[in-house]
C-alpha cells in the first residue's frame, strides 16, 4: 500500500457501490478528497471535503487566515504544485477545474502564505529542495534543478529578469518533457508559477 487515501476510498465503494460513491463530488472528480491545510491559517490540519469545494471553503474550514494577516498566495499541491492567488479562491478543487485554471491539486497540500512571507526565500528553498532531491539519473532533472536555482540567484543579484525568464521557460520545458520520473517533470512548476503568476523577482 503506498497511498492510504486511495485505499480508504475503496471501502465505501465496496460497501455501498460505485454509483453511491459517485453521488459525491463532480462527474469527473467523484467522491471526497483529503486536503492538508498549513501555513497561515488558524486551524491547520487535514480536512476531508467533497471534490468541488473551493479554496475559500477550505480556508474557512481551517478558521480563515491568521488574525491580522492577509493572504498573499497559496501553494497548492505541494512543492511540485503551483501558486494560487486571491483570484483563484472560488475555483472548484476538482481535477478538471484546477487543470483549466492552470493550477494543480497534486498531493492535496494547501499551504497558505500571508503578507509577511518572504516569497523570494520561499521559492529559493523549493529550488534547493529539488536540487537536493534529484537522484541524478537523468540529465534534464540533474542539471535543470541546479540551473533553475542558479537562475533565481542571478535574479536576486539583479540580472535582467526578461532574459532570465526566457531561459527559465526553456529549462522548464526540457525538465517537464524529458525527465524520467515525476520529480523532474514537476520540479519546475512552483518556480515558474511564482515568477510568472506572483511576479516574484520580476
Ligand atoms: S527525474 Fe527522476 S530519475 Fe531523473 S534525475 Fe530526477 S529524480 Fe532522478
Amino acid at each position: 500500500m503506498n497511498n492510504v487515501e486511495t485505499m480508504m476510498n475503496v471501502l465505501p465503494i465496496v460497501l455501498r457501490g460505485g454509483p453511491a460513491f459517485a453521488t459525491r463530488g463532480t462527474s469527473a472528480s467523484t467522491g471526497t478528497k483529503l486536503f492538508c491545510l498549513s501555513g497561515s491559517v488558524s486551524r491547520p490540519g487535514v480536512y476531508e471535503v467533497d471534490f468541488g469545494a473551493t479554496l475559500r471553503d477550505l480556508i474557512d474550514l481551517a478558521g480563515g487566515v491568521v488574525a491580522g494577516r492577509s493572504m498573499r498566495a497559496v501553494l497548492l499541491g505541494g512543492a511540485a504544485g503551483t501558486f494560487a492567488t486571491v483570484d483563484d479562491l472560488d475555483v472548484p478543487l476538482t481535477f478538471e477545474a484546477t487543470r483549466a485554471a492552470g493550477l494543480s491539486l497534486g498531493s492535496g497540500v494547501v499551504m497558505v502564505l500571508d503578507d509577511t512571507t518572504d516569497l523570494v526565500a520561499y521559492v529559493r528553498r523549493i529550488a534547493a529542495f529539488f536540487r537536493d532531491e534529484s537522484c541524478g539519473q537523468c540529465v534534464p532533472c540533474r542539471v535543470g534543478t541546479v540551473r533553475q536555482e542558479e537562475m533565481l540567484d542571478r535574479m536576486v543579484a539583479g540580472a535582467d529578469p526578461r532574459g532570465e525568464r526566457e531561459l527559465m521557460l526553456d529549462i522548464g520545458r526540457v525538465m517537464r518533457d524529458a525527465s524520467i520520473c515525476g520529480l523532474g517533470q514537476t520540479a519546475h512548476n512552483a518556480i515558474e508559477s511564482a515568477v510568472l503568476k506572483l511576479g516574484v523577482l520580476s
